[in-house]
C-alpha cells in the first residue's frame, strides 16, 4: 500500500477517517464568494471580492522586496501587494490575466490597496453558496480539506434514524413564516457546509439556526440513548438482595448503630437512607450517587447502608480517594461500628497504598476469609490481589475526586470483585440472595456489587440530566440542626495585618483557625516553600500561639500527628495546603483564611469553607485575594469571589462554577476520552435536552434498530471527538 501523504495523515490525526466524521467536521466560518463588488463601491475596511484585469505587475525592491500588481475592473483600480510570492503567482497574475481577488480594501496614499489578498483565475460561474472555512492544521491545506469534506458529503449515507413520531422540536420557516417539515440530518449538514448567501450569519455563528438545532438534537439524543442503554444493561445484571436477616434474639447492626449515634438523623438523611435500602433489597446492582453539601452528614448514611449489607451477611467496602481522606472520613464511622462488629467476632480491615507487607497480608486474609465484614481504604481496596469472600456493596466517597478514567477502572474491577465469591450452598450468608427469588436474570448472569457514590460537589441539573443520565441520584438537602451559617468576607491581601489581628482575637477567645495556602500547580516545591514561609510569618506574628503546618509532601505519620494536635485544641492555628480540603472535622475551628482565593475553583472554595461553622460558635471565612501588580482584581475573578460571599448554597455555587468553567473541566473528562458534547451546549440547549430525554426511552422501546444505528453514527468514533 502506498504511504499516506502528509494531508492524509493529518486527516487521520484529526479523527476524520469515516465519511460521517468529515460530514460532521463543520466550518469555523464562511467566506462569501458569491458576489462581485465593483471597485468603485469598495470602501476602506470592506472585505470584498472583485473581478478585475491585471494592467501592470512588477517586483519592487524598496523598501523591501515585494510583488506589486495593478488591476482594473472598469469602475476603478486597485493595487495588490505581496511580500512573499512564488514565480507561479507572478504567472497567474501576468498582465492581461482576469482574476477574482478577495481581501480587505485599504485606502492608502497611492489609492486602493489589498495586502496579500486571495486570488485565482476568473473562471466559471460564481458559487451559489458561501464557502466554508474549516478548522484545520498546517499539514492539511484548506482546499484539500474542502474537497475531502465535499466528496464525503456526496458519498455519505445518512438515512433518517428518527422515527416520524419522534422528531425534535426544530421548526423551519419558509418566507411566509409558515412551519415546514423539520430538517433532517442530511439537509442540515449539507446546508451547514454550504449555506445559501441569504442566511443570517449570526444564526450560524450562535448555532441557533434550525440546521444547527437539528444537529444538536441528534447529538443529545445519541448521548441519552447510549446512557439509557448502559442503564438497561445494568438492570439485567444480578446483585445480592440485601435484606435484614430474620434471626431471633440478635439485634441487627442497623438498629444497634442507630442506637449508638449521638444524634437523631435529619429528615433528609432518613429519606435517602430509605432510597438506598430499597435499592439494596433488589436483585439488580444499585448505581446511585448520594450528593449532599459539605457537612450534610453523608458518612452516617453510608454507615447505615453498610450495616444493611453486613446484616444480610455480606461484605462492604468503603473507599476514599486518598489515605488521609479515608482516615478522616471514616474515623467516626469506624469508632461506631468496630465495637459492634467485635461483639460478633468480626472486624474492620484497612487497605491503603503504603502499608507494611505483613500487615497487608493479614488484612488480605481477613478479607478473603470473611472475618472482615467491612473493608476500608483507598482504591487499594479493589486492587487485583484483593479477594473478597462476598462483597456486596462498594461505597466511594468524594467520587468526583477520582479521575473519570479511575472511576471506569474501578467499576470494571468491581464487576470481577464479586464474581470471585458469590456465596454457594452452605457458604451462603444468612439471608443472602436467592437467585430463585425473583428478577428476570438467569443464574448465569454476571453478579455485580451494589455501588454507592458520594459527592459534596453537587452535579448541576443539566449535567445530571446529560452526562450522568445513567445514574440514580439521592440528595441530602438539609443540614443537621445547630449549624451556624459561615459569614464570608473578601479582603485584599494588602490588608493581611487586620486578618492576623482577627486570628489573634479568635485564638484568645479559645477558638481555632485554619490558614489555607493555594496549591501552585506548576510547582510542588514552590507550593511547599510558600506554605512554609506563611507558617514562619504567622508564628512570628502570633507569639504564644501554637501554629502548625500541614502539607502534601509530609510523611503520613507526621500529618497524623499534626492533625491530632489541632483536633485536641492544643494547636491554635493550622497552616495548610489544600490537604484539609475535605474531611477535617474540628467543631472548635471558627475562622478560615484562604490565601489567593482567586486561584481556587468555586466548588473547592465552598468545600474548604465547609470546614468551619461545624460548632455552635459564629464562624467566618476570609477570602484573601491578591490584586497582583495592577492593583486590581479582574472583573470575572471579582464576580466569582463575590458569588462565594453571596451564597452558601452548594448547588448554586456548582451551577456558577459550571457556567464559568464549562462541563469539560467540571467532569475532569478532558483526560478521559469520554464523549463530550461537541455541538450542543447545555447552558442554552435545555429544551433540546428535555426532548432527547423524553425521546430516548420511546425510541429504545419502539425502534431498537434505529436507536442502535443512531448511537453508532454519533458515537462510533467517540474517542476521536476530543481531538477534533
Ligand atoms: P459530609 O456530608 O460532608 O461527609 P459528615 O458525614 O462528615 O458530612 O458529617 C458532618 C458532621 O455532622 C459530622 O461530625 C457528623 O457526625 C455530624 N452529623 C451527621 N449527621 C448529623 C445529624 N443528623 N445531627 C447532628 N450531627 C450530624
Ligand atoms: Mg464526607
Amino acid at each position: 500500500m502506498a504511504d499516506k501523504s502528509p494531508a492524509q495523515k493529518a486527516l487521520v490525526k484529526l479523527g476524520l477517517t469515516r465519511d460521517i466524521d468529515l460530514a460532521l467536521h463543520l466550518p469555523l466560518r464562511y467566506e462569501d464568494e458569491t458576489r462581485i463588488t465593483p471597485l468603485r463601491n469598495a470602501r476602506e475596511g470592506d472585505l470584498v471580492q472583485i473581478e478585475a484585469t491585471v494592467t501592470a505587475s512588477e517586483v519592487q525592491l524598496r523598501p523591501r522586496r515585494q510583488l506589486v500588481v495593478r488591476v482594473e475592473d472598469g469602475t476603478g483600480s486597485c493595487e495588490l501587494r505581496f511580500f512573499s510570492f512564488y514565480p507561479s503567482h507572478q504567472k497567474t497574475m501576468a498582465v492581461g490575466a482576469r482574476l477574482r481577488v478577495r481581501g480587505e480594501v485599504r485606502g492608502g496614499f497611492w489609492g486602493r490597496q489589498m495586502l496579500h489578498p486571495a486570488f485565482r483565475k476568473a473562471e466559471g460561474a460564481l458559487p451559489a453558496a458561501l464557502t466554508p472555512v474549516y478548522p484545520t492544521v498546517a499539514q492539511l491545506p484548506q482546499a484539500y480539506l474542502r474537497r475531502a469534506v465535499a466528496s464525503a458529503l456526496a458519498r455519505v449515507q445518512l438515512p433518517e434514524t428518527l422515527p416520524p413520531g419522534l422528531q425534535p422540536p426544530v421548526a423551519r420557516f419558509d418566507g411566509h413564516a409558515a412551519l415546514q417539515p423539520v430538517w433532517n440530518l442530511r439537509e442540515a449538514l449539507l446546508f451547514l457546509h454550504h449555506p445559501t448567501p441569504d442566511v443570517a450569519l449570526a444564526t450560524l455563528q450562535d448555532h441557533s439556526h434550525p440546521a444547527w438545532q437539528r444537529l444538536k438534537a441528534e447529538e443529545l439524543l445519541a448521548q441519552q440513548l447510549s446512557q439509557l442503554t448502559a442503564k438497561r444493561e445494568r438492570a439485567r445484571l444480578r446483585a445480592p438482595r440485601l435484606q435484614p436477616a430474620q434471626e431471633a434474639g440478635t439485634l441487627a447492626l442497623h438498629e444497634q448503630l442507630l442506637a449508638v449515634l449521638p444524634f437523631a438523623l435529619t429528615g433528609a438523611q432518613r429519606r435517602v437512607s430509605a432510597e438506598i435500602a430499597q435499592d439494596l433489597a433488589r436483585p439488580v446492582p444499585m448505581h446511585r450517587l448520594l450528593q449532599g453539601d459539605v457537612g450534610s452528614g453523608k458518612t452516617v448514611v453510608a454507615a447505615l447502608a453498610a450495616t444493611v449489607c453486613m446484616d444480610a451477611g455480606w461484605q462492604c467496602a468503603l473507599m476514599a480517594p486518598t489515605e488521609i481522606l479515608a482516615e478522616q472520613h471514616f474515623a467516626k464511622l469506624i469508632g461506631w461500628l468496630e465495637p459492634l462488629l467485635a461483639a460478633r467476632g468480626q472486624q474492620v480491615a484497612w487497605l491503603v497504598g503504603g502499608q507494611k507487607k505483613k500487615e497487608r497480608a493479614a488484612m488480605l486474609e481477613h478479607i478473603a476469609s470473611g472475618a472482615a465484614a467491612l473493608v476500608v481504604g483507598t482504591h487499594a481496596v479493589i486492587q487485583e490481589q484483593v479477594r473478597f469472600k462476598n462483597l456486596a456493596l462498594a461505597v466511594i466517597d468524594e467520587q468526583h475526586r477520582f479521575g473519570v478514567a479511575q472511576r471506569l477502572a474501578l467499576r470494571q474491577k468491581l464487576q470481577h470483585g464479586v464474581a470471585a465469591g458469590p456465596p454457594q450452598g452452605d457458604a451462603a450468608p444468612l439471608g443472602g440472595s436467592d437467585p430463585r427469588s425473583g428478577g428476570a436474570w438467569g443464574p448465569s448472569a454476571p453478579m455485580e456489587p451494589h455501588l454507592l457514590m458520594m459527592s459534596a460537589t453537587p452535579i448541576p441539573r443539566t449535567l445530571a440530566m446529560s452526562y450522568y443520565a445513567d445514574l440514580d441520584v439521592s440528595t441530602i438537602d438539609e443540614l443537621p440542626p445547630g449549624r451556624t451559617p459561615v459569614v464570608t468576607k473578601l479582603i485584599a491581601d494588602s490588608r493581611k495585618d487586620q486578618v492576623v489581628e482577627r486570628i489573634a482575637a479568635q485564638v484568645a477567645a479559645g477558638r481555632q483557625v485554619y490558614w489555607v495556602c493555594p496549591l501552585i500547580e506548576e510547582s510542588e516545591a514552590l507550593d511547599l516553600s510558600n506554605a512554609t514561609a506563611t507558617h514562619v510569618e504567622l508564628s512570628e506574628a502570633l507569639p504564644g500561639v501554637t501554629v502548625g503546618l500541614l502539607h502534601s509532601r509530609m510523611p503520613s505519620l507526621e500529618k497524623k500527628a499534626v492533625m491530632e494536635e489541632f483536633k485536641s485544641g492544643r494547636m491554635g492555628v493550622l497552616v495548610s495546603t489544600t490537604v484539609i480540603e475535605v474531611g477535617v472535622d474540628v467543631p472548635n475551628a471558627s475562622l478560615m483564611v484562604i490565601e489567593h482565593a482567586e486561584r481556587f475553583g468555586l466548588s473547592q472554595l465552598h468545600q474548604l469553607r465547609g470546614r468551619v461553622g461545624r460548632g455552635a460558635a459564629a464562624s467566618a471565612c476570609v477570602l484573601l485575594y491578591s490584586t497582583g501588580d495592577s492593583g486590581r482584581l479582574g472583573e470575572t475573578a471579582k464576580s466569582r469571589l463575590k458569588a462565594m460571599a453571596e451564597t452558601t448554597d452548594g448547588f448554586e455555587i456548582a451551577r456558577r462554577d459550571l457556567e464559568i468553567r464549562g462541563p469539560g473541566e467540571f467532569l475532569g473528562a478532558r483526560q478521559s476520552g469520554d464523549a463530550l458534547l461537541r455541538f450542543a451546549d447545555l447552558a442554552c440547549d435545555g429544551a433540546l435536552l428535555a426532548w432527547a430525554r423524553a425521546a430516548a426511552p420511546q425510541m429504545l422501546d419502539q425502534h431498537p434498530l434505529l436507536a442502535e444505528q443512531h448511537i453508532q453514527r454519533w458515537l462510533g468514533a467517540k474517542s476521536d471527538y476530543l481531538k477534533a
